[in-house]
């Protein structure tokens, strides 16, 4: 994408949230969510142990999905388009439980995504 176009669409963004057109979320903002969701639906019972059985079972959709969604046999990465909307679901269901294990763990996420990728890009991977 040409820098043009990039300014351009922050541009556009930032007139949009300025105008209340969009609402942007923090990633603590949506773990907050997802934790209300799972108090009102009674999952905020579910054990650690059963969140954690839970996102295995969500990992597994989702290499389930990306394996369905190839073109052929050979593991490439050239993706079924038409199935793509199957591989958004199971990466949303990941997220989603993934946040609300940390919310049981009282795990902020954002903070630990930011203190890791802190880490990370001092670290140098031979
Ligand atoms: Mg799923």
């Amino acid at each position: 994408m040409s820098v043009r176009v990039e300014f351009a669409k922050q541009i556009l963004y930032r007139e949009l949230e300025f105008n209340n057109l969009i609402l942007v979320k923090t990633l603590s903002q949506i773990q907050k969510e997802i934790a209300d969701f799972a108090s009102e639906r009674g999952f905020d019972s579910e054990t650690t142990h059963e969140k954690l059985a839970l996102l295995t079972e969500e990992l597994g959709e989702l290499s389930k999905s990306i394996r369905r969604s190839h073109t052929t046999q050979v593991a490439t990465d050239d993706i079924n388009k038409s199935k793509i909307h199957s591989i958004e679901d199971e990466i949303g269901d990941c997220f989603i439980v993934l946040l609300d294990l940390a919310t049981k763990l009282n795990v902020d996420a954002e903070k630990s995504i930011n203190d890791k990728m802190k880490k990370n890009r001092k670290r140098i991977w031979e």
